[in-house]
């Protein structure tokens, strides 16, 4: 079925939508998007994509492209026209295009390009990863320093996912000076004792959405939070650990570097956060 995207304020079957081979997205990754998670037809945590894109825009110095509230009726749009019920909408934002190839910044009032898209996924909520849990590897950080803007540059990220299914696995965690910082598109955590580490915000790391409202959801649960450092041995010889992504919710992780992690299924503190945030971004979509 051909879907109906979004292209510089139109909608359009997606074989007919045009971006320009000079656009510095294409050229440059001078771009930064979101995907935001879609359960029962409705929108997780919009007002958290939205905040986190405006302060990616602000970081490059990239023109917001329309208002939230524009950006939320685009989403809802589409989400509708594509009869999406579970599945993601991306969406990115590119420095756009004056005509030509340069590394100097276009005019300043260039117009941004805005481009959204659904992908339906309909077990979302429901995939066989999260229940028999994921398998990752561990690989250096070899990306650049200001991780905490969330750009489209995952050329890098996207080898450290191929490094991890040429070995078996599902996915990589990256490390840095001896400490894990994230996964290739989530954020990293492991329970010891009941306590949940996770590694501070800073540039080293996305601001996770997800991540956000898991720890806060952990601590309402009376649950132990711990932010700091952490190696990978330490995560090797935890109780279980887990991994949080807008599209992946609380993924549990069952193997590191070929170390077995509890019994080799999902920990109890993961499958229960899962519970818990899957319960209440239902609550609070729109
Ligand atoms: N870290 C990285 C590198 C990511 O790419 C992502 C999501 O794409 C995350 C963390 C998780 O962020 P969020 O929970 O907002 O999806």
């Amino acid at each position: 079925m051909t879907r109906t995207v979004y292209v510089n304020g139109e909608y359009l079957p997606e074989t007919e939508a045009k971006v320009s081979i000079f656009d510095r997205g294409f050229l440059m990754a001078d771009a930064v998007y979101e995907v935001t998670s879609v359960l029962d037809g409705k929108l997780i945590d919009f007002d958290g994509h939205a905040v986190r894109l405006k302060r990616s825009l602000d970081e490059l110095e990239m023109a917001e492209p329309c208002s939230q509230q524009e950006l939320l009726e685009i989403h809802r749009k589409l989400v509708d026209l594509n009869g999406i019920v579970a599945g993601l909408v991306y969406l990115q934002v590119t420095r756009g295009s004056d005509g030509d190839r340069d590394f100097v910044f276009p005019a300043a009032d260039t117009p941004p390009s805005l481009v959204l898209f659904t992908q339906s996924k309909p077990s979302l909520a429901d995939s066989p990863e999260s229940k028999r849990g994921a398998k990752i590897i561990s690989i250096e950080d070899i990306r650049w320093g200001r991780r905490d803007i969330k750009t489209g540059q995952l050329l890098y990220p996207s080898m450290g996912k191929m490094m991890a299914k040429k070995a078996g696995c599902d996915d990589a965690w990256m490390i840095e000076d001896g400490y894990v910082t994230e996964g290739t598109s989530n954020n990293a955590y492991f329970v010891k004792n009941g306590k949940i580490v996770t590694r501070p915000l800073s540039n080293d790391i996305l601001h996770g959405i997800t991540r956000k409202a898991v720890l806060r959801l952990a601590q309402e649960a009376q649950m132990e939070v711990e932010e700091r450092l952490f190696t990978i041995d330490e995560a090797k010889t935890a109780d279980e650990a887990f991994t949080t992504s807008a599209s992946a919710f609380v993924m549990p992780v069952v193997e590191i570097d070929g170390a077995t992690l509890g019994d080799g299924t999902p920990g109890p503190i993961a499958r229960r956060l899962r519970e818990i945030y899957l319960d209440e971004a239902r609550k609070t979509a729109i």
